[in-house]
């Protein structure tokens, strides 16, 4: 007897095919044609139901879990159980709450709300720490994928080449995240806050980061671009680059228009550019898609425009969001896999994920691609009930997701836990 046994739609390169899918013990044990006869101790079957396919688990490499003194934004049951209900089987958090996760003492306070049972898998980047000595210990926690690195720590060159040879050896990763970046004093007038926040101050982020990493065999990840000429860039520097939905579907208008629920960093783009990051998503260049999940209370987001802090929820709205582009025959159903978990998971070297094979682990998505739904922010998991995307109708919503063979979120009608 199987642990679960899913029959019914399921991604296969560029399609959907019927099939029978079995796992035990957290891994998947086979996948079969629908007629196979097999029992299970958990048994989901939509072989009648045309509306749902199950994907390889969404893996997202660049969240804001927030936790510690930023718990009253998010906390580990909040925040995971927001991924899960998004369809996410991983997240990395980034290392930006208070304090900092910067040292292992740090890191191991966060980790005592993060790692639960029952829920997505989490991860998260450190930040730059004050030693070389804490540097080798965060880079070797198995909690730990990587170092992210902001703007400000380009100050210390020194420390950064440190980092780049240990996080070498280790072969895991260092994002480098310009969502600071700013070429002057900043007006924050909404729907103008890109001209100081441009794309070419992205830019030469970017190529200063290549200067400096260039030798040091480190794997190079940029997170959040906002454009396709610093997409290209990075791609040919050899790294690897991820973007989000909100750049990829919102402008600097509704920044102008919905003010603080449209304010992130970096900040929403002009129209042609927001085009051009399309085509790069069509042409290929973008290796991952993060729901760049950042969370703040409702208080702080009515602030004034100037006041109020940049970032909106993402994890309950990336899968949906993505599936429009499907949706609309923009990308294909193998596209989307690769950005949402295959190419995720090659990033950060997790091993058989991102595929519904044999041996792999049973880290998977079912999503509804038959009906349409209305985004509701109040239906969030997040403690942040708010979402530029409120009242849009789409389709791809997560309806149960399994993490190593455990369902750690199913929709009410769905009963499965
Ligand atoms: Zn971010």
């Amino acid at each position: 007897m199987e642990d679960i046994v899913y029959k019914g739609k399921i991604v296969h390169g560029n399609t959907t095919v019927l099939a029978t899918v079995t796992i035990s013990n957290g891994i998947i044990t086979g996948v079969y044609g629908p007629l196979h006869s097999v029992q299970g101790q958990v048994e989901l079957d939509f072989t009648e139901e045309n509306k749902y396919v199950l994907i390889p688990g969404v893996i997202d490499i660049h969240a804001h879990l927030m936790g510690l003194k930023y718990s009253y934004k998010e906390d580990g049951e909040s925040g995971l159980s927001a991924a899960g209900s998004g369809g996410i089987v991983v997240v990395v958090d980034s290392p930006n709450t208070l304090p900092q996760v910067k040292s292992v003492s740090v890191l191991e306070e966060k980790l005592k709300s993060y790692v639960r049972e029952n829920a997505p898998e989490y991860y998260c980047y450190a930040g730059v720490p004050d030693s070389v000595e804490e540097a080798w210990m965060l880079a070797k926690h198995c909690r730990v994928l990587g170092f992210e690195v902001i703007p400000e720590d380009l100050e210390n060159i020194d420390m950064i080449s440190n980092i780049a040879k240990i996080v070498a050896s280790t072969g895991k990763i260092i994002v480098f995240n310009s969502a600071q970046m700013r070429s002057s004093e900043e007006r924050c007038e909404a729907g103008f806050r890109w001209i100081d926040r441009s794309i070419k101050v992205e830019r030469e982020y970017i190529k200063r980061v290549l200067e400096i990493t260039e030798d040091t065999g480190v794997r190079v990840h940029f997170t959040h671009m906002t454009c396709r000429s610093g997409v290209l860039l990075a791609k040919i520097g050899g790294a690897t680059v991820d973007t989000s939905p909100h750049y990829l579907l919102l402008d600097c208008d509704h920044e102008k228009s919905m003010k603080c629920l449209a304010k992130v960093d970096p900040p929403l783009r002009p129209e042609d550019i927001v085009e051009g990051l399309v085509e790069a998503l069509i042409e290929g260049w973008i290796d991952a898609i993060t729901s760049n999940h950042t969370p703040h209370s409702v208080d702080e987001k009515s602030l004034e425009f100037n006041k109020c802090p940049p970032g909106i929820p993402g994890l309950e709205t990336l899968i949906p969001l993505m599936w429009t582009f499907v949706e609309y025959g923009v990308i294909s159903i193998k596209e989307f896999v690769n950005l949402t978990s295959r190419g995720p998971a090659e990033i950060l070297g997790l091993k058989g994920y991102g595929s519904i094979t044999p041996g792999s682990p049973a880290s998977l998505t079912i999503i509804n691609i038959g009906e349409e739904f209305t985004i509701n922010p109040a239906e969030f998991k997040s403690k942040a009930k708010y979402s530029p995307f409120k009242g849009l109708r789409l389709k791809g919503k997560p309806s149960l997701t399994i993490v190593k063979g455990n369902i750690v979120f199913s929709e009410d009608e769905l009963n499965c836990i």
